[in-house]
């Protein structure tokens, strides 16, 4: 099966401290992989460095065929395949919720307004968003704000969804409605990369769970085998951390 998404060997450094270190990591089409791990393992730094938000110091990385990791390719080109949502600070504050989703369409993809709004509307109509789409981000509650995040992210028929802890910031009320827009997507069979700290929600959804630690790939599988009986003492300690 070839892979949607690929990195081999990834390392990287901030300073004279590695963080990411030999990551392998590859994701096949409608996956849906967790990441987990202690906070500093370097979740946040591997989706970054996926989509070209930091350079690698070695190592390589495809989208489809295409290798990413080429210091020639277009950064923004290779970012507009990949759909992003961080933990906070997704939207522009000064643009309504439709400009916002439409954005990239309209600036990058030179598509239409008109187009890109009907498209824009139908979606945020499917997850219950149609009325605050003329309203401005500040309007809308944390979970609703997400939710428009990942239509946005959504909008440009990403190859890849890349989220990273997307309901951290969230009061814990509004983490259920943002988590059921992301299991809905991934039954609809989206590829998703997922870092996350929401142990049940990694559990249930995921194809295959990740945990990092310390920058490297200590254990992955389905989740059945990484939460029931993880190998190495150091899933174990971090589990039983996380977990109730
Ligand atoms: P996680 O998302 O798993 O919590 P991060 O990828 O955010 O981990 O961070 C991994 C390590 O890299 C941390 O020690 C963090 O302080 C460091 N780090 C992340 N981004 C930077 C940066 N831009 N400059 C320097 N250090 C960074
Ligand atoms: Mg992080």
């Amino acid at each position: 099966m070839s892979a949607v998404l690929r990195a081999t060997g990834l390392w990287k450094s901030f300073g004279s401290r590695p963080v990411l270190r030999g990551v392998d990591l590859s994701l096949s089409a409608h996956e849906v992989v967790t990441l987990i791990g202690a906070s500093g393992s370097g979740k946040s730094t591997l989706l970054r460095c996926l989509n070209l938000l930091e350079p690698i110091d070695d190592g390589q990385i495809f989208l489809g065929e295409e290798d990413i990791s080429d210091p020639r390719v277009d950064a923004n080109r290779v970012r507009a395949r990949f759909g992003a949502v961080f933990q906070s600070y997704n939207l522009f504050p000064h643009l309504s919720v439709l400009d916002n989703v439409t954005l990239a369409s309209r600036v990058v993809r030179r598509e239409p307004r008109r187009d890109a709004e009907e498209r824009a509307l139908a979606l945020l109509e499917r997850i219950g968003l149609a009325e605050q789409a003329r309203q401005h981000p500040d309007r809308l509650s944390g979970g609703q704000q997400q939710r428009a995040a990942i239509v946005r992210a959504l909008a440009g028929d990403p190859e890849v969804l890349l989220l990273d802890e997307i309901t951290s910031a969230l009061d814990p009320e509004l983490v259920g409605e943002v988590l059921d827009l992301v299991r809905q997507l991934a039954a609809d069979g989206a590829t998703i990369l997922m870092a996350t700290h929401e142990m049940a929600f990694a559990r249930d959804v995921a194809d295959r769970v990740v945990f990092l630690d310390a920058g490297t790939i200590l254990e992955e599988g389905p989740p059945t085998q990484v939460f029931g009986a993880p190998r190495h003492a150091r899933t174990r300690t971090f589990l039983s951390r996380v977990l109730p």
